[in-house]
């Protein structure tokens, strides 16, 4: 043993291994499957460690694929006991528990936010009729809305307002459903949405594709875009005076296509929406509003293509963010859901 790669492959294979038939016997082990050292070295998993199929964000990131078992070491080794049966049975179950704990936490926060929601809309009073309240939204149609959307994209495409404009190919306004009731906001277009002019279509925008379809989702039903309309070079973070040159376009894309409720999709997306400096962390444990819209946060899908450990988070906030998503869109259509 040298320490080498190949060593502490066979080390880590064989503790789990001793673990799985331990756990066979009776002995009270624990196995967390999402947090096992192979999967989070990036390490060829072994078959039980897999991610639940049911969960295409794991599905979805390379290291997590399942391999074959590893092979017992020694053939002296006590013939093991049926006790990767056990071991399912034992994943299963815990697995059926933490699903079942996960949905009461998932109606709770449901139920939390729709109160903070009701505290935020307008109180109609009768002395209100005669006079519109402030900041109304003007009703819009979908043609409406995509008429204007365009009309608003095509300023973005000669906008000089930062300097971003000299080295961006084309820019990047958003996609989708002008009438979405969701609407996602990345930070800013990378190489491939510089050169294709849309949002979210590389690696991120793949793995994002993947999320939306875990949670039932296309992009004909969302709205996409960013924080910024164009490519900050080398994909450096944005600057403030690009972030407050371009926030009037994210303004208007609001103001037309009304969302019920928005995703911030990484750090500077919450940042900026919600103006604070907090962690994503704590931003991803509540309900926040900008401009009384609510807004959830959760990891940029280009960061959970380097970090495998945020997966399980990404996985039950969106599965939060559609649990929210149907309450509100019940709301106005009761017969819905
Ligand atoms: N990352 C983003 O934040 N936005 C995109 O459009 C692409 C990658």
């Amino acid at each position: 043993m040298n320490g080498s790669g190949d060593d502490i492959r066979r080390l880590a294979a064989d503790v789990e291994l001793y673990l799985r038939q331990q756990a066979g016997r009776g002995r009270d082990w624990v196995i967390d499957e999402g947090r096992l050292p192979v999967a989070a070295a990036g390490i060829p998993a072994t078959a039980n460690a897999a991610a639940p199929s049911s969960d295409p964000v794991a599905g979805a990131a390379p290291a997590a694929a399942a391999a074959p078992a590893p092979e017992p070491v020694a053939e002296s080794a006590p013939v093991a006991p049926p006790a990767a049966d056990h071991g399912t049975e034992r994943a299963a179950e815990a697995k059926a528990a933490r699903e079942e704990a996960f949905g009461r936490e998932c109606d709770r926060f449901v139920a939390g936010a729709m109160e903070q929601i009701a505290r935020f809309r307008p109180i109609e009073k009768e002395s209100d009729l005669f006079s519109a309240p402030e900041a109304a939204p003007v009703p819009m149609d979908r043609a409406e809305k995509a008429r204007r959307l365009e009309a608003l994209a095509a300023e973005v495409a000669v906008c000089e307002g930062c300097k971003l404009h000299e080295t961006r190919r084309k820019t990047v306004s958003g996609e989708g459903d002008p009438d979405a009731d969701l609407v996602f906001v990345g930070e800013a277009p990378g190489r491939d949405e510089d050169l294709q002019g849309v949002p979210f279509v590389g690696k991120a925008g793949h793995l994002l594709d993947d999320i939306l379809k875990a949670i039932h989702l296309t992009r004909d039903e969302i709205y996409i875009c960013n924080i910024l309309k164009c490519r900050p070079p080398n994909n450096r973070d944005p600057e403030a005076d690009e972030v407050a040159a371009c926030s009037p376009f994210l303004a208007r894309q609001f103001e037309i296509l009304q969302p019920k409720l928005i995703c911030c999709l990484g750090r500077h997306a919450a940042m900026t929406l919600l103006d604070t400096r907090a962690s994503l962390r704590s931003m991803r444990e509540s309900l926040h509003f900008h401009q009384g819209v609510p807004v959830m946060a959760t990891f940029h899908p280009a960061a959970l293509l380097r970090n495998q450990q945020w997966k399980r988070p990404v996985w039950d906030d969106v599965r939060k963010l559609r649990a929210l998503y149907d309450a509100l869109r019940a709301e106005n259509n009761p017969c819905a859901g």
